[in-house]
């Protein structure tokens, strides 16, 4: 059975600063995924919050929110079979430290806040965010 899904994956400011994007992408490519839609960006912080407001109540909200618009993203759409659990497998646990060998977020991630990527964890999740950023 098929089952091609589409994802949504920052690569966040921490991977872009030290010019890991082109090495992130290769990754994926090299997993399988598509890459249907792509921009970098910077955001403004109430576009981040606006993003992440599932977050809102969490005490590291505006933390994070001051974080994902320090510099610039690049968001992608990435299509594959199983593309949201198959992303959220190749990028690893939200903590670095705890995420698996060869996960990107274990070869990249510095800490739990600066851990490289970001990709939807669920289907419903991923069309939501997938407009936010690409519906016209
Ligand atoms: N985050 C953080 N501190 C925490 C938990 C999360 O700074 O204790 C940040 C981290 O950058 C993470 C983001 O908030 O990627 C969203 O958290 P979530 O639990 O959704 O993790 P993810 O889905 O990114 O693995
Ligand atoms: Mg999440």
């Amino acid at each position: 059975m098929s089952n091609l899904e589409q994802t949504l994956s920052i690569i966040k400011p921490d991977a872009v600063e030290r010019n890991l994007d082109e090495k992130i992408k290769s990754i994926f490519l090299t997993h399988g995924f598509k890459i249907l839609k792509e921009k970098k960006i910077k955001l403004e912080k109430s576009d981040a919050e606006k993003f992440y407001k599932v977050h809102e109540t969490k005490p590291f909200y505006n933390d994070l929110c001051e974080y994902l618009s320090s510099g610039p993203v690049v968001v992608m759409v990435l299509e594959k079979e199983e593309a949201v659990s198959s992303n959220r497998k190749l990028m690893g646990a939200t903590d670095p430290k705890k995420a698996e060998e060869g996960t990107i977020r274990k070869q990249f991630g510095i800490s739990i806040d600066k851990n490289s990527v970001h990709g939807s964890d669920s289907v419903d999740n991923a069309k939501i965010e997938i407009d936010f950023f690409f519906k016209n």
